[in-house]
């Protein structure tokens, strides 16, 4: 059967007879299917019984200006007729090296070498491995560490997961992953009544100052989200930990890698969050919104010092032979060229400021609910906290799927949330319109009120 004759019920049946999903137990779908999304347009999904869904976040943290973009969609086409793909280890291509040129020329400064890969975690473990091959090819070996800090989420493959943190995704694993240093995260929804952000933030700091003290001669890097820890139920904290940090790391000659994988291109309200502190990591991990969400591709951006460590005759082995067969895909460098494009020509972080503060005023009153223990912002994300016992604060039991209540909610009312664990959040594509966060507020709103009911 040609899939334009498709229907949800059809393709479903066919999808469980042969797909694993991805985060996904299996089962849930005998009770819950996976949606069949037929096109897309904006911040719309279309489903194959016609049924639309608002996408309050963006695929995943991927889409930037909306599904089915035409401008992306001309680059993308223009491109295919000329190069699908090419090898990047000894041949190269106009849109890899135009994309390296105007990464670093947006970066924060000192940033001027650009290292291809073509997934999140991917350009995670990249960043691990040059960081620590880095200090090998100074004869510093006795680098072999990691620090991380609790509620991290840096990707899922092993050395990826090893320096994050949620056990959701890790502790299986644990007897395969290396062995890191974790230090209490900043995450200001522990901070004391009455102490801000920023003195919560500051107070954290301590304990990294002393484990880099104690541990300086076996780290090689800190390896940070800045200011949100997104898939660690978006929790926040305030830019003064970064400056602190990277002051810190200077003084104790270890790495700082900045994960920016989610975070970057405008979702913090500037393009990169590292901006907010002023700071210029050592490495600059992006993926996801890199290609305003068209294609998989990730970028590593480093210091020439760094780089050039690894510059030296091939005999004495000290290059990074790292790669990845679609490691900087034109198709992907493409799409990227556009999006930026989109954020040069519609001056996309400043309009966002006021898109930001609909956002806020669309839920400021969600703080008063009984079972809302807190609503946090950070540019375009904002979250909102379920919670069992408001003044004591306790957490509802995680077996109770309370999260799941409010994505069930939403689907009926036409609104991809995808809580996690019982905290719903908005990061929606930066093409959302007033009204249309109205809605997603409405029905997440809705939704809190059905999963919070006894
Ligand atoms: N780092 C962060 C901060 C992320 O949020 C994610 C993905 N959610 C990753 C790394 C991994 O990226 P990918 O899923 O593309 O492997």
């Amino acid at each position: 059967m040609s899939h334009k004759q498709a229907t949800n019920r059809t393709l479903t049946a066919r999808d469980l007879a042969v797909l694993w999903h991805p985060c996904s137990q299996m089962k849930d779908y005998e009770a819950l299917p996976p949606i069949p999304i037929r096109r897309g347009e904006g911040v719309w999904l279309e489903d194959f019984d016609g049924k639309r869904y608002l996408d309050a976040i963006s695929s995943w943290w991927v889409n930037l200006f909306g599904h089915a973009n035409p401008r992306i969609i001309a680059a993308l086409r223009e491109q295919l007729d000329d190069l699908e793909h090419v090898l990047l280890a000894g041949f190269t291509h106009a849109p890899a090296v135009e994309l390296a040129e105007r990464l670093i020329s947006l970066a924060p400064p000192g940033l001027s070498r650009c290292f291809y890969a073509d997934n999140g975690s991917a350009a995670v473990e990249v960043a691990l491995k040059m960081s620590f091959h880095y200090w090998r090819n100074r004869g510093a070996v006795k680098k072999t560490r990691f620090i991380t800090l609790s509620n991290s989420y840096h990707g899922e493959t092993l050395g990826a997961l090893a320096v994050g943190n949620v056990a959701l995704y890790k502790q299986t694993y644990q007897p395969l992953l290396m062995d890191v240093i974790t230090v209490a995260s900043p995450d200001c929804f522990h901070r004391e009544a009455g102490s801000s952000w920023a003195e919560h933030s500051t107070r954290l700091f301590e304990q990294m100052r002393q484990t880099l003290e104690q541990h300086a001669e076996e780290v090689c890097a800190v390896i940070v989200e800045p200011l949100v820890q997104c898939a660690g139920n978006m929790r926040m904290y305030d830019p003064r930990y970064l400056q602190l940090l990277r002051a810190a790391c200077d003084d104790y000659g270890v790495h700082l890698i900045a994960d920016e994988i989610a975070v970057g291109f405008g979702r913090t309200g500037t393009l990169f969050a590292c901006e907010q502190a002023a700071i210029t990591p050592d490495f600059m991990c992006l993926s996801k919104g890199l290609t305003g969400g068209y294609l998989p591709l990730a970028a590593v951006l480093t210091r020439e010092e760094i780089y050039q460590t690894f510059y030296d005759d091939y005999q004495n082995l000290s290059a990074f032979l790292h790669s990845h067969s679609y490691t900087g895909n034109p198709l992907g460098c493409r799409a990227a060229l556009a999006s930026l494009d989109i954020f040069a020509q519609d001056r996309v972080v400043e309009r966002n400021t006021s898109l930001a503060a609909h956002l806020r005023e669309a839920t400021a009153e969600f703080a008063d609910h009984p079972h809302v223990a807190e609503v946090r912002q950070c540019g375009m994300i904002v979250a909102i906290e379920m919670i069992k016992n408001k003044s004591r604060r306790t957490a509802y039991p995680w077996q109770e799927r309370r999260g799941l209540r409010v994505y069930k909610h939403g689907l009926k009312k036409g609104v991809l949330l995808r809580p996690l664990g019982d905290v719903i959040y908005f990061m929606p594509p930066y093409v959302i319109t007033p009204p249309e966060i109205e809605l997603m507020a409405e029905v997440a709103w809705e939704g809190i009120q059905l999963a919070t009911r006894v």
